[in-house]
Formats: structure tokens, C-alpha cells, sequence
């Protein structure tokens, strides 16, 4: 139970130009965590309401669990909401706000007792039951929230930021709270976020979104090693990944990736991607993370095959990484370091990329040249 099916799914505000979400198509196993990420205005929340029937579907069909529900109420969905802004009932008690959702189903007295009490445990707010929303705090009213959400039992969850308005400490400690959760609930969750590291940490799957249309759906950490194009290869990770523009080009049989700054050798494993000639003629970006690009003191006489001379702009440390972000000629390139290496301004240094990790990207359509791009 719980599996969601989008098919071809279009949304068109009345009076706006452009689809606020296009051609969303994709199923959604039973049981999953889904999170739906992509910066603010991509059409995550849109999606998530016509899921919840709170916004009329333009185009496209939706299925439960194989019914077809577009034109069904939200109430008749088997599906509970837990949004930001807890929207709990000010002048009812913590219990009521949980048994609300259940009363108005009808549900018997002992079994709405039962249930509150059960979620109640589970969420460790058995002491709040007979709180009011303004005695708490903001973590004791999320949990709240969510309670109200488990207490009803549904086939789906669906849930919309539910984590930015808690504090750093409480929002960590409440993401991990919900991953435990659902893995002991089993329930389909669809969840809306704008921030990487949730979407990373919490989802099965990870769909991305931009301007309306999804740009990969792919587990975490497939997201992060085979990112389908430029815009998610630069949304996920943090510091960025690395781009340096130039082309692949061939001299002598092997094929080099050329920058401003640099030459550097493509290694064969990645040759299948540049045998079709017009490969080689077009402009390449390449893409590089942090943590495959070393830095070193710059040494004596000329660097190896395929290292770059820079020089150090700046440098962080983030506990037990270091990251020095170094400019070669027009490109800056940011490298993960051993938090105990410190560089100076301006010190020059040489730089290298660990190849068989770069990627690949066609500069005019942003798509990667990896397996994807092959496929296209
Ligand atoms: P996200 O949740 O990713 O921030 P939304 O789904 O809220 O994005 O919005 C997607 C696009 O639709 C945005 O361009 C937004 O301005 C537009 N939009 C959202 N709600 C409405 C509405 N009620 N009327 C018109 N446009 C809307």
C-alpha cells in the first residue's frame, strides 16, 4: 500500500506563462522515502500538493496505489500532511491537536486514547498531552505536528519542509529522529526540501528539480558520483564541485582534456565518451569535487603531466578538513586538504586533478558526458 504514480503531471497557474511543474513523471514504490529537492520556486511544493489534492492537476494523471485520484478531495486520500509551519490548533491541548484528525474521522473514543498515547511515546512528548502550542517549543511543536500526522495512520506521508524552523542542534537531531521513523514505519514519505545535506541524508531517492522539471532521480549517492548534468553536479556537494572550461581534444592517439590553464590527460577508461568526433570539436566542462584535487608546495622545475601551477586566494578550516581555493589563471579550483596543511595568501602552489574522477559535461546543453550522455 502507498505507492504513488505520476504520469505525465503538468501544472499551469492561471495567468503565468510558464508550467510551475512539467511533465513529472515517475513512480514511487511502496514504503519509499522520496525527497523532492531544488532551489526555491522549482515546483517542489506543487508537486507535493497536487500529491495531497490541494492543487487541481493542469495536465497528466495521478495514481494511489493503481486508483486514478485526480479529481479525489484530500480528505478521501489516504494521506497525512505535515507542513513548516506546524499549524497546530492554538486553543486545543497538545492530546486534542493529535485526536483531532482521528475524531473527525469518527474513530472510537478508546482507540483515539490508544493511538494518541502510542505516538505520544514514540515521539517522547507523553509529558506535553496536556500542554497548549504556546508552552512549547519549537522542536515540542514539530513533533507534535508529526504526531498528528502518525497518529492517523495513512498510506502516505507527505511533508513539506517540516525541519526549517528548528534551530541547527534540533533540526540534526530531528532529521535523524525521522529517518528511524520511517524505516520502523515502513510508510511511503514524500518529502519536501530545499537544503542538500537533508535530501542526501534522509532519501532513498532523491529527485531533482529545476524550473519545473526534474533534472535526475537516483539514489544519494549515485546522485553525488554520476550527477546527469551541470546544474546537479553544482547543487550537490558542498564546497561545490569544480568546473574548468575548455575541450578534449586528441594528439597522437590520446585524448586530453584542455583548459586555460591546464592539459590533462583523459584517462582510457573515459576514451568511449570522445570517439564520436563531434565530441572532441565541442566545448567541454569539467568537473572536478574538492576532495579529488590535490594541492602541494610548489617544487622545484616543472610540474608532472597534467598538474597546473596556481596560487592560494584563500583557505578554510572546517574541523577535520581543510579546503584551499587556489587560482590558476582565470580559474579558481577549490581543494580538500588535511586541516593541518595551512597555506598563505598567495603562496604558489601546483595542483592535480585525480582524473578518474572528473566529469564530463557538454558546455552548450549542460548534459554529462558520462553513461546518460552516451545513452541520449
Ligand atoms: P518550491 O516549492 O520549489 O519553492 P513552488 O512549487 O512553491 O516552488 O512554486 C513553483 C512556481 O510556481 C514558482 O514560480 C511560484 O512562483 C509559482 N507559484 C506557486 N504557487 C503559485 C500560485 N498559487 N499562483 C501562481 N504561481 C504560483
Amino acid at each position: 500500500m502507498g505507492s504513488i504514480t505520476f504520469h505525465h503531471v503538468y501544472k499551469n497557474y492561471k495567468g503565468e506563462q510558464r508550467p510551475a511543474v512539467s511533465d513529472f513523471h515517475l513512480t514511487i514504490e511502496e514504503g519509499e522515502f522520496l525527497v523532492l529537492v531544488g532551489p526555491s520556486g522549482c515546483g517542489k511544493s506543487t508537486t507535493l500538493r497536487m500529491l495531497a489534492g490541494l492543487e487541481e492537476i493542469t495536465k497528466g494523471d495521478l495514481y494511489i496505489d493503481g486508483k486514478f485520484v485526480n479529481y479525489l478531495s484530500p480528505k478521501d486520500r489516504d494521506i497525512a500532511m505535515v507542513f513548516q509551519n506546524y499549524a497546530l490548533y492554538p486553543n486545543l491541548s497538545v492530546y486534542e491537536n493529535i485526536a483531532l484528525g482521528l475524531k473527525l474521522r469518527k474513530t472510537a473514543k478508546h482507540e483515539i486514547e490508544l493511538r494518541v498515547n502510542r505516538v505520544a511515546k514514540i515521539l517522547e512528548i507523553s509529558h506535553l498531552l496536556d500542554r497548549k502550542p504556546s508552552q512549547l517549543s519549537g522542536g515540542q511543536k514539530q513533533r507534535v505536528a508529526l504526531g498528528r500526522a502518525i497518529a492517523r495512520e495513512p498510506q502516505v506521508f507527505l511533508m513539506d519542509e517540516p525541519l526549517s524552523n528548528l534551530d541547527a542542534k534540533l533540526r540534526a537531531q530531528t532529521r535523524a529522529e525521522l529517518i528511524k521513523l520511517q524505516s520502523d514505519l515502513k510508510r511511503t514519505t514524500v518529502y519536501v526540501t530545499h537544503d542538500q545535506v537533508e535530501a542526501m541524508t534522509m532519501g532513498t531517492r532523491i529527485v531533482v528539480m529545476k524550473d519545473g522539471v526534474i533534472q535526475q532521480v537516483a539514489p544519494p549517492r549515485r546522485l553525488y558520483d554520476e550527477p546527469a548534468n551541470l546544474f546537479v553536479a553544482g547543487f550537490i556537494g558542498s564546497p561545490q564541485m569544480n568546473f574548468v572550461p575548455g575541450r578534449v581534444i586528441r594528439e597522437e592517439g590520446r585524448y586530453y582534456f584542455s583548459g586555460r590553464r591546464f592539459k590533462l590527460p583523459v584517462p582510457e577508461r573515459h576514451y568511449g565518451r570522445f570517439e564520436h568526433s563531434e565530441r572532441t570539436l565541442r566545448n567541454v566542462v569539467l568537473g572536478v569535487r574538492p576532495e579529488d584535487v590535490y594541492v602541494s608546495r610548489e617544487t622545484v622545475g616543472e610540474p608532472a603531466e597534467g598538474w597546473a601551477r596556481g596560487q592560494v586566494e584563500m583557505s578554510e578550516v572546517t574541523g577535520a578538513d581543510g579546503y584551499v581555493y587556489v587560482k590558476a589563471g582565470d580559474d579558481t579550483v577549490i581543494a580538500r586538504t588535511d586541516s593541518e596543511d595551512v597555506y598563505a595568501r598567495h603562496e604558489g602552489v601546483v595542483l592535480g586533478f585525480n582524473m578518474n574522477k572528473v566529469h564530463y559535461f557538454d558546455e552548450e546543453t549542460g548534459v554529462s558526458l558520462a553513461a546518460g550522455g552516451d545513452r541520449r
